[in-house]
């Protein structure tokens, strides 16, 4: 999953950036809003953490603009006494809010949410036949057995499964999968789908040819 962080405060930015790459999430930074909008509108992000009070273009603007033209998951980052910006940030279509300071793990606990809503699922664990995904640990089974994973191979497999019954291409993948500081070829893709392959079994993971990957609903 790629998301996109808003923020001008420097430190807050780049521990929330280590904190979800960390977490196994590619990141791409903003530290103004008028950077913030450019980039949300060239990628599709699998959520937006945007903070309200930026330079050059402040978050409610970031979001209305971007509501023009997209869907993408927006959670954003209010003052502690910010309630009025919460209730407008909500009605120009933000997704969820947390209030400064947070806790890092409630973050993460609704990005998590955010995303899952988003492709249509409301629980944590995903299943594709008896294979058994649990988005809050990252562990993966199949039939109850553990199935150690890297770190690229899961994000693989989660986002396949949490868009099961479509069409996934290798360019989608990697536009969700690598940030702005990743410098990988595209066609490793096919390199960790065959690691999960040989892990988890061939069966799970159906290729189309010239298409891309797809598992089945
Ligand atoms: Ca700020």
């Amino acid at each position: 999953m790629r998301v996109l962080v808003v923020e001008d405060e420097p430190r807050l930015l780049n521990n929330l950036a280590r904190a979800l790459r960390e977490e196994g999430y590619a990141v791409d930074t903003a530290a103004d809003g008028a950077d913030g909008l450019g980039k949300a509108e060239e990628y599709d992000y699998d959520a937006i953490v945007l903070d309200l009070l930026l330079p050059r273009l402040n978050g409610l603007d970031v979001l209305r603009r971007l509501r023009a033209l997209k869907k993408t998951p927006v959670l954003i980052l209010t003052a502690v006494d910010g309630t009025k910006d919460r209730v407008r940030g909500l009605d120009l279509g933000a997704d969820d809010y947390l209030a400064k300071p947070f806790d890092l793990p409630e973050l993460l606990s609704r990005l998590r949410a955010l995303i899952r809503r988003a492709a249509g699922t409301a629980r944590p664990v995903l299943e594709a036949q008896d294979v058994r995904i649990d988005t809050r640990s990252r562990l993966v089974t199949r039939a109850g057995r553990d199935v150690p994973l890297t770190a690229r191979e899961y994000s693989i497999l989660e986002y396949l499964v949490l868009h099961r019954g479509e069409v996934v291409t290798r360019s989608t993948l990697y536009m969700h999968l690598f940030d702005e500081t990743s410098d990988t070829l595209s066609n490793l893709i096919d390199v960790h789908v065959f690691g999960i392959r040989k892990k988890l079994g061939p069966d799970i993971i159906a290729t189309r040819r010239g298409h891309g990957y797809c598992i089945e609903p």
